[in-house]
């Protein structure tokens, strides 16, 4: 078994401590020991970041898109070669069970090679002129030195996007990837290192969060910005974005509906969103939240539902057979059972769970609850954790309502055997991405991304390229 390591800064192609020195622990969330110590980026350490990031642009950017695309397939496959050990460090540090991690490691190498392939393809065009002797034609630039922040829900999965993009366009980037979960990131940054990606265009840092992002955001190094992680934050740092003219990526929350009607195939609804729902102990963005369910399956979805939450094995995440291991960090116990106790105090019915399992590691109960009023912080706000909401709704005007609800727009779900329902919801579902009677989402290929409060621009797909692009025209008289 791969033990945990401690986590440096990568500056300029060099793994280093902090120039002062200093350090964060690291715990392990299912024991609550610490297990390893991580680098905390000086000022210093930041400024060497940026000098590094914007001369790792200029060399990377002149390299072809085809030899671009070379190393970050190198990069994929020793990504493959170590994806047994990277898991164990994903899994020591944030709670997941093993075979998530290991799914998750392996969907990062996929998530290169897509980009690596896809951003050869970025095409100028020549636009006709009205002129016959003039020439106008379009031309695709990396947008430059990218700062890109991420969290510690899936440690791996949230960099390498925004990396694999980056790289694949030839930009070069900062990576402040999170401090609860620095070393499976690091581990496969350090895939791109050994496959050959020149010095300084990639750099990873740590340190406190809102002191690296208000100190690159406006740096004028750094060209384009990309976040994930709460709303809150992310309307923060859009605006400095803002403030300064730089472009932004912004993957926010969200508070998924499920719809399920009256001819949904009721075996496949419960046994996808049982598995869905408490995958990652529910610290998914696109995690379901609200169930959204026709009065005539109300019954039998809470009868199956609930067995299916109770059957679920919670544990560490190392252990063989493990569902579901503990809460990332320690600050989502508190949040998790107040969002709990404040719906139960509204009025909603507690189905199972609601509560914290043991006082070592921070293990939450699969919670269900059933009629929670609109009023319930639970109903407005993102839980984050392993808690879903069933209410009835008597067709599909009120399910649609109260999808709609809230200023959020992720992820949305349906189940309905009806082409008209299926058509109604495809129109009228106000959220950026709808997957109806199977799980389709997250893949390379297809947008990833919210609206309204759940941020803007997409992290799969061909825009997710155009996002680290800038057009240029010129237009020429022959
Ligand atoms: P938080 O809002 O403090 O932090 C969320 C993420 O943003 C963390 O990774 C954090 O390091 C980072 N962050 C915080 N302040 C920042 C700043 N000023 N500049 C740059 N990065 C900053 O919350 P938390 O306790 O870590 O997580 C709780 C909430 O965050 C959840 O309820 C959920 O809504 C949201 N979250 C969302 C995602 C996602 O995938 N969209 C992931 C993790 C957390």
């Amino acid at each position: 078994m791969t033990s945990y390591s401690d986590t440096q800064l990568l500056i300029n192609g060099v793994w280093r401590a902090a120039s002062d020195g200093r350090t964060i622990a690291v715990r392990n969330p299912a024991t609550e020991e610490v297990i390893g110590q991580l680098a905390h980026a000086s000022r210093d350490d930041l400024d060497a970041a940026l000098e590094a990031a914007e001369r790792g642009f200029q060399t990377w950017k002149k390299v072809s898109a085809y030899d671009r695309s070379k190393v970050m397939r190198k990069a994929a496959q020793l990504l493959r070669d170590r994806a047994e050990g990277i898991a164990v460090l994903m899994t020591l540090e944030q709670g997941k069970p093993l075979g998530q991690s290991r799914m998750e490691t392996l969907g990062a190498a996929d998530t290169i090679d897509w980009f690596a392939e896809e951003a050869r393809r970025t095409y100028g065009q020549v636009i006709p002129a009205r002129a016959s002797n003039v020439l106008q034609i379009t031309i695709k630039d990396p947008v430059g030195p990218v700062a890109a922040f991420t969290p510690w829900n899936f440690p791996i999965n949230q960099v390498v996007r925004k990396l694999s993009a980056a790289l694949a366009t030839g930009c070069s980037i900062i990576v402040k990837a999170p401090e609860e979960t620095p070393a499976s990131p690091a581990a496969m940054i350090a895939c791109f290192v050994d496959a050959g990606v020149p010095a300084g265009v990639v750099n990873l840092v740590f340190g406190v969060p809102a002191e690296i992002s208000e100190y690159l955001i406006p740096h004028p190094v750094i060209k384009k910005i990309s976040f994930t992680g709460s709303t809150p934050i992310g309307k923060q740092l859009a605006g400095l974005a803002g403030l300064h003219m730089k472009r932004a990526t912004m993957e926010l929350g969200g508070h998924a509906p499920v719809m399920i009607f009256d001819d949904a195939d009721m075996g496949q609804a419960i046994s996808l969103m049982a598995m869905h729902k408490f995958r990652n102990a529910g610290q998914v963005c696109v995690s379901p939240t609200r169930f959204l369910v026709q009065d005539g399956v109300a019954d039998e979805f809470i009868t199956d539902f609930k067995a299916a939450a109770e059957k679920l094995k919670i544990g560490n995440g190392m252990d063989d057979g493990v569902d579901m291991g503990p809460l990332a960090n320690a600050r989502r116990i508190p949040a998790i059972e107040k969002m709990v106790e404040d719906a139960i105090s509204k009025g909603a019915k507690l189905l199972t769970g609601g509560r914290r399992i043991g006082n070592k590691g921070y293990y939450y109960e699969p919670t269900l609850l059933a009629d929670v009023p609109v009023n319930a912080a639970i109903m407005n706000e993102e839980p984050f954790g392993p808690v879903a909401v069933i209410n009835r709704v008597q067709g599909v005007d009120d399910a649609l309502a109260e999808a709609n609800r809230l200023p959020f727009g992720l992820a949305s779900y349906a189940f309905t055997t009806s082409s008209e329902t299926s058509m109604r919801l495809r129109n009228e579902t106000r959220a950026g991405m709808l997957t109806v009677n199977h799980l389709g989402l997250a893949l390379p290929e297809v947008p990833f991304g919210g609206i309204g409060d759940s941020g803007y621009g997409t992290e799969g797909g061909s825009e997710a390229v155009e996002a680290y692009l800038d057009t240029r025209f010129v237009t020429q008289a022959l």
